[in-house]
């Protein structure tokens, strides 16, 4: 067996202990002579998996008491209706719109209420984060959304907008558990598990408890209410159970690390040995403003739609897999996720190297 460096942006590169122990336990779960999807949702065994998982991921995120933990499906897309139908009391929100995902987030709450653009880096390619410190929130709004790392265009927000005490709502996909969060700053924070966390099709919401209410717009559905998921305990329905066993193994393997200061470390340390060559190189460029990159993606280029190519071609010919960049930026992406070990980063920048002398 061998296995590539996986530099895709999701789904994306797991914990290979964390696949291991699933691959051990795919016969027989703990002695009940079943894998866990073949389980009952409402099982002892079962039971135990979604319980260990919440109060892991409460742990690892120092989540305060009076937020809920939702195990959701529908990735991180269904909470682009979710969130203006539970929480669009006046019908109006704000949205930052630094990249694709926030754009379809508020091109989404639009068909809900009067969805106000208060900042966009849209005009230079989503490659910086705009000033936050003082924008114009509307005085009604409900809530003020932000995309928190912008996977495609690899950027971050280093720092929360200023809502002015409006709730602040953010999608943290693929920066889910790669540094320590103060969830207390948010109503809600929510992230599809394919980026960072766990198996596609599960989305992980965190929503503070006076957001849960019945009082959400006429006509959502029972399944798109918070309130429907956080009174069952995200049991309500099946929930994506698989999806969970493996989140859970995740959280376990995080605690393991050392929790996320370490992980937090350990990911300034991956990027930095990425950022650094692509600082002096001759061949490559990084496309992110310097003090708004991520450390979980970076996206880079040669300027030559061609040289690009080869390089993903010959990258992936030596084991560099999924390193081409997303349709509307070109050039290439590294997608750098927590399981990803620093070796793949030492790796991708030692053929970088080589592909530099070789052609430049
Ligand atoms: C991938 C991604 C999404 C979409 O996730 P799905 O689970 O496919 O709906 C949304 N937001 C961000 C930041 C993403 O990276």
């Amino acid at each position: 067996m061998s296995r590539v460096y996986n530099f895709s942006a999701g789904p994306a590169v797991l914990p290979e202990e964390v696949l291991q122990s699933a691959a051990d336990e795919m016969l027989d779960y703990n002695g009940t002579g079943m894998s866990v999807m073949e389980m009952s949702h409402r099982s002892k065994a079962f039971e135990k998996i979604i319980t260990e998982a919440e109060a892991d991921i409460r742990e690892l995120m120092n989540i305060p008491d009076n937020y809920k933990v939702l195990f959701l499906q529908g990735g991180a897309s269904q909470q682009f209706a979710m969130i203006p139908m539970n929480l669009m009391k006046n019908k109006v929100a704000d949205y930052i719109v630094t990249g694709q995902w926030a754009k379809k987030a508020y091109q989404e709450a639009s068909k809900y209420g009067k969805v106000n653009k208060i900042a966009s880096s849209e005009d230079k390619t989503f490659t910086y984060i705009p000033d936050c410190s003082d924008l114009p929130i509307s005085e009604d709004a409900d809530y003020v959304y932000i995309c928190e790392n912008n996977t495609i265009y690899g950027t971050k927000f280093k720092e929360l907008p200023n809502t002015k005490g409006k709730t602040l709502v953010a999608d943290i996909s693929s920066c889910f558990l790669s540094e320590p969060i103060d969830v207390s700053k948010y109503g809600i924070v929510y992230g599809g598990v394919q980026k960072n966390v766990g198996p596609a099709g599960m989305v992980i919401v965190i929503i503070r408890e006076d957001l849960i209410t019945e009082d959400v717009l006429p006509g959502t559905p029972t399944m798109l209410t918070y309130k429907t998921h956080a009174d069952a305990k995200s049991l309500y329905n099946t929930p994506p159970a698989y999806g969970i066993y493996i989140c859970g193994k995740v959280f376990k393997w995080l605690k393991a690390m050392g929790g996320l200061e370490v992980m937090k470390e350990r990911n300034e340390k991956k990027a930095k040995i990425l950022y650094d060559f692509l600082d002096q190189s001759k061949l490559f460029k990084g496309t992110v403003v310097a003090k708004d990159r991520s450390l979980m993606n970076v996206p880079f280029v040669t300027g030559d739609e061609e040289m690009d190519a080869k390089f993903v071609k010959e990258a992936k010919e030596a084991g560099l897999e999924n390193l081409k960049g997303h349709r509307t930026v070109g050039g290439m992406r590294a997608s750098i996720y927590n399981a990803m070990p620093i070796e793949g980063v030492e790796a991708l920048v030692a053929f970088m190297k080589k592909f530099e002398e070789e052609n430049l």
